[in-house]
């Protein structure tokens, strides 16, 4: 079955073309991606600083189409090869749900084919079974994104539960606010990452909040307030060098990378201690971080169990997560949830509320 998918929910638009076949004959998911194309947003939303949503949905307009022309050339189909057709349902920005869902439904019922809205954090953690080492069921999935930050136990395709999540920002967020802080550029994440490995170790001691809470979940807004203490301080001094601004800058950054990274982790195998799973999954944005990839590496090496990581380009939005998370549900669903054509968009919506029954699940 060949599957298109179309992520539209905040600031990338992505189109991608998925053949279930090699997942079906048990080769690896990865060969079923045919073709894919992607558009950022991020230059457009830069000058404001954050995500404006009214252009996002009016860019993913411009975009969908020519996307979807250039994910079929690169596949080499054409829209009559296509069998169904999904797309990010939710969590998101209302108008941008709105784009992708109205495109997916038209081209559906313009076809004759089946549709299905996908939960676009099912999307980010299915993703690692497309990398190099695909987990094997159950894993516990570390959901790094720049509106979520989860720990799910994932029994099967399907059946999600929540261990722990964040209780205010994101790690995404908190690397973006953070980044800003520093004077980087929206979203800063990856040059937040970049700057700390030029930083020097043991300058700042900042909090490792919730570390030692006893249960699963996280707290980044009073590390992002200890960032913005020490960058007060330092203004405080007075105008300083331009080399030791920026060598302030790099340290600060390493030290909030370290505390970042050390709850991550510390959390992460207090998961697979308290579930007794020997597979940990990283999904979502900061999954692309080197830090927190190294960390985890050597936290799996030490407590015995195995890490898997998505391909990096990835791990931030993109259409094949929704192209693939669709393809399987359509599988095991045996079409059981494809969709009307009312507009149902979930702008909030629970993974866990979306499980399918044991019987419709895979694992
Ligand atoms: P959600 O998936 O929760 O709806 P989102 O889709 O906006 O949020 P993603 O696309 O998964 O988030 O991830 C974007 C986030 O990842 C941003 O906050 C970005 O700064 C962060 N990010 C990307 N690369 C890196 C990196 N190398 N290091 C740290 N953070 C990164
Ligand atoms: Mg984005
Ligand atoms: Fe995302």
């Amino acid at each position: 079955m060949i599957v298109l998918g179309i992520e539209t929910s905040c600031d990338e638009t992505g189109v991608a073309l998925y053949d279930t076949s090699p997942w079906e004959n048990g080769r690896p998911a990865s060969a079923g991606v045919l073709g894919q194309a992607l558009h950022s947003q991020i230059a457009m939303h830069r000058d404001y600083g954050g995500v404006v949503p009214e252009l996002a949905s009016r860019d993913h307009i411009r975009r969908v189409l020519p996307l979807l022309d250039e994910a079929l050339h690169e596949a080499q189909l054409k829209l009559k090869d296509i069998q169904a057709i999904a797309f990010t349902q939710g969590p998101g920005l209302a108008g941008a749900l709105l784009v992708g869902s109205a495109f997916a439904k038209a081209l559906a019922q313009g076809l004759n084919l089946p549709s299905i809205g996908v939960h676009h954090l099912e999307g980010h953690l299915l993703s690692a079974l497309l990398g190099p080492s695909a987990p094997q069921f159950p894993f516990i999935a570390l959901l790094v994104s720049g509106g979520h930050t989860q720990l799910m136990l994932v029994s099967g395709i399907g059946q999600y539960q929540l261990l722990g999540e964040t209780l205010d920002d994101a790690a995404g967020e908190a690397f973006d606010k953070t980044a800003k802080l520093l004077g980087l550029d929206y979203p800063g994440g990856a040059a937040l990452s970049k700057l700390a490995e030029k930083g020097q170790a043991g300058r700042f001691e900042l909090p490792k909040p919730m570390m030692h809470s006893g249960d699963l979940d996280f707290s980044f807004s009073g590390l992002k307030t200890a960032v913005l203490n020490q960058v007060k301080k330092f203004e405080a001094l007075g105008t300083a060098e331009e080399n030791v601004t920026a060598q302030f800058h790099a340290d600060l950054a390493r030290a909030f990378v370290e505390a970042l990274v050390a709850v991550l982790v510390s959390k992460s195998q207090k998961a697979i201690k308290q579930t007794g799973c020997k597979h940990l999954v990283l999904a979502g944005g900061v999954g692309a971080n080197a830090q927190l990839r190294s960390a985890l590496t050597l936290s799996a090496q030490q407590n015995h169990f195995a890490v898997h990581y998505p391909p990096l380009e990835l791990c931030t939005d993109n259409g094949v997560m929704i192209a693939f998370a669709g393809a399987l549900r359509l599988l095991s669903a045996r079409n059981g949830s494809t969709h009307s054509g009312a507009f149902d968009i979930k702008p909030r919506w629970d993974l866990s509320s979306n499980n399918m029954t044991q019987e419709e699940s895979v694992g």
